[in-house]
């Protein structure tokens, strides 16, 4: 894996694949600065080792150009936190980001204009990812956010670098993260999937029982497994069609000698809403009119045992509607389990989506080995796919 320690960048120019893809106010405040602050670590080292930085990003979903998600307005909130001047051009590509970056001395940085003001980028054009390249004489990507797209700026664009071409400081760290957990694990591992349902992890299921020893099922997925072994589950979600999946799976599951933990019990409620009436039932027997909506107690202590003794752990997917602070409980205890088994030694990693925004929310982020940063791209790894923009870098 080519990192940025491969590289002297003194005097070079690097032409930098951020995600800088931050939520905006009405003002066009940035009103969340983790993926500038989760960029600075590459851009710091650069200019320390005396180079100049070129950074590209998109932002938002703009049809051609769009004055709403143009990247002037993080100039200054990037600048803050870089502690430097930011320069910036209205152009990601042509005379004047040339003239910008050819004129831009060690330990500056220039932030081109949104890369999907042109439709070239999402298209994955090759004459475009070309003057993009123009721009700089290494090029780094640091966007696991959107590795898994095979746009110019975060895959073409590579091959017009073929020895000058690395992994920025929190893409190595997304990979390595993964690493740990899908091949160089320690014993025993264990995945935790949870969400609403098993259409959208199917493929995550069936890739990780190659590597998982235990595998605890929760949220909403897990009903179609309880209808499907004959319990009753009264009103939960339920994908009637996933059930001979699910059945499917549990028999993978056992050929491979991977123990999967469902819930035993849960917390039913009236209806889907916070202030529902509530009661703890067995998980095969939640009566008509009622639905699952958060992992039951028995059901947290028999998932407590197995990450207590877990070496490595996988979190994608709340145990229940944790968005509504009655449903909460159970993924703000798995969390604390967690937290606990790697306080221990375990080396744990949330990803993918909700969890993350979960673990977020209850203050747990700082107690968990690594949270990726990218939702999509981290599915697609868990998935076993290989990443174009990775790939694009490790050709
Ligand atoms: P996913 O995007 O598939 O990871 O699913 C996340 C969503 O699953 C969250 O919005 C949760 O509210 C939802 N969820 C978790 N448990 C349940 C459940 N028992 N019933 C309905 N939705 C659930």
């Amino acid at each position: 894996m080519k990192t940025l320690s491969d590289i002297d960048f003194k005097g070079k120019k690097a032409l930098i694949r951020v995600d800088f893809n931050v939520p905006l106010d009405e003002n066009f405040n940035v009103t969340d600065t983790t993926r500038i602050d989760a960029a600075k670590p590459t851009i710091d080292k650069i200019l320390n080792d005396g180079g100049s930085v070129i950074l590209m990003s998109h932002l938002g979903r703009p049809k051609g150009v769009e004055e709403k998600y143009s990247l002037k307005h993080i100039v200054a909130k990037t600048s803050e936190i870089l502690g430097k001047d930011v320069k910036f051009v209205t152009n990601c590509v042509g005379d004047e980001a040339e003239k910008a970056a050819a004129n831009l001395q060690p330990g500056e940085i220039l932030l081109l204009e949104n890369l999907r003001f042109h439709e070239e980028e999402e298209a994955g054009d090759d004459a475009f990812a070309q003057k993009l390249a123009k721009l700089g004489d290494v090029y780094v990507n640091d966007a696991f956010g959107t590795a898994h797209r095979a746009h110019a700026s975060t895959t073409i664009v590579a091959k017009y670098f073929p020895e000058n071409k690395v992994f920025g400081a929190l893409l190595a760290k997304e990979i390595e993260s993964l690493d740990k957990v899908l091949k160089n694990s320690e014993k025993p591992v264990t995945a935790v999937l949870g969400g609403s349902k098993v259409s959208s992890k199917i493929t995550v299921i069936e890739n990780i029982l190659d590597k998982v020893d235990h595998l605890i099922i929760g949220g909403g997925m897990t009903f179609t497994f309880v209808k499907a072994l004959g319990g009753k589950i009264g009103d939960s979600i339920c994908e009637d069609d996933k059930q001979e999946l699910a059945l499917e799976i549990l028999k993978q599951a056992k050929a491979k000698n991977v123990q999967i933990h469902l819930p035993v019990d849960v917390i039913a409620a009236d209806g889907f809403k916070n202030d529902a009436n509530t009661q703890v039932v067995d998980v095969n027997e939640i009566p008509d009119g009622w639905q699952g909506l958060d992992a039951g107690p028995k059901s947290l202590e028999n998932f407590k045992k197995v990450i207590l003794e877990s070496k490595t752990i996988l979190w994608n997917g709340p145990l229940g509607v944790f968005e509504m602070e009655n449903f909460a409980k159970g993924t703000i205890t798995l969390g604390e389990f967690i937290a606990e088994a790697t306080q221990k030694g375990a080396f744990s990693l949330v990803g993918g989506g909700d969890s993350v925004s979960a673990v977020k929310q209850f203050g747990l982020e700082p107690k968990m080995s690594y949270v990726s940063t990218g939702g999509g791209a981290m599915l697609e790894m868990l998935e076993g796919k290989t990443l174009p923009g990775i790939a694009a870098i490790q050709e």
